[in-house]
């Protein structure tokens, strides 16, 4: 069995995991991992008005949609949150989530700590929030210059963001530092672990429990 999987004794509301970063300290490969390790937690979607990126699928990475699409969706209500990342639009459609909460299903979230903000005065209780760190600055530059996909002008606007986000940290409910990748990812798989446990989750009781009840 694996480590992240939830017990089946108990029913539970799914929750919202969010996991944050500056780009480059390794989130999308975190969230990669564990979409592929465990079962119980699905990627959500979110719609973008930026252009895909090669190998990017539309409806698997993103819903890409144009501007005016983009302007319908908040006027129809459909956004649990959105925001302006870049040059760009992001947002997380409501879709099924609500309906997959129910059921227990869990939903992974890479988003930004506005899109997180947002998310958490919407929905405190099934939310939890973890912010991934580089082990530096430096690290981070280097991490972003060895990708080799932009420019130093692009790069230093990347790390200003960096710095943005970072200031957000003390937000979240956890934190960790990808410095080791396997241990990183380890310890995410323990947060997500433990926060499935939560009493405050478990919405049927163990029939011998519920004798004990009465
Ligand atoms: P990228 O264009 O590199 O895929 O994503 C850029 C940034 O947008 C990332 O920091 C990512 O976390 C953020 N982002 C992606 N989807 C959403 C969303 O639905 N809402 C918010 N607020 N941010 C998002």
């Amino acid at each position: 069995m694996s480590d992240t999987k939830s017990t089946d004794k108990l029913a539970r509301r799914g929750l919202l995991f969010i996991l944050s970063s500056p780009s480059g300290a390794g989130k999308t490969t975190l969230s990669r991992k564990l979409l592929r390790k465990d079962e119980d937690i699905q990627l959500s979607v979110s719609a973008t008005t930026r252009p895909p990126r090669p190998g990017e699928v539309d409806g698997k990475d993103y819903y890409f949609v144009s501007d005016a699409e983009f302007d319908r969706m908040i006027e129809e209500d459909d956004f649990y949150e959105w925001a302006h990342v870049f040059d760009h639009r992001y947002g997380t459609p409501k879709g099924a989530i609500r309906e997959g909460l129910k059921r227990g299903q869990d939903y992974l979230f890479d988003i930004d700590w506005q899109g997180t903000q947002q998310l958490k005065q919407k929905d405190d209780q099934d939310v939890v929030t973890v912010f991934v760190l580089p082990p530096s600055l430096t690290e981070l530059r280097r991490r972003l210059e060895s990708r080799g996909q932009d420019t130093a002008e692009v790069i230093d606007g990347r790390m200003q963001r960096a710095r943005d986000e970072i200031s957000h940290w003390a937000e979240y409910d956890y934190v960790v530092v990808n410095d080791d990748m396997d241990a990183c990812f380890a310890q995410v798989c323990e947060i997500l672990h433990a926060e499935r446990m939560r009493r405050k989750r478990q919405t049927g009781l163990i029939p011998f429990v519920r004798e004990l009840m009465v």
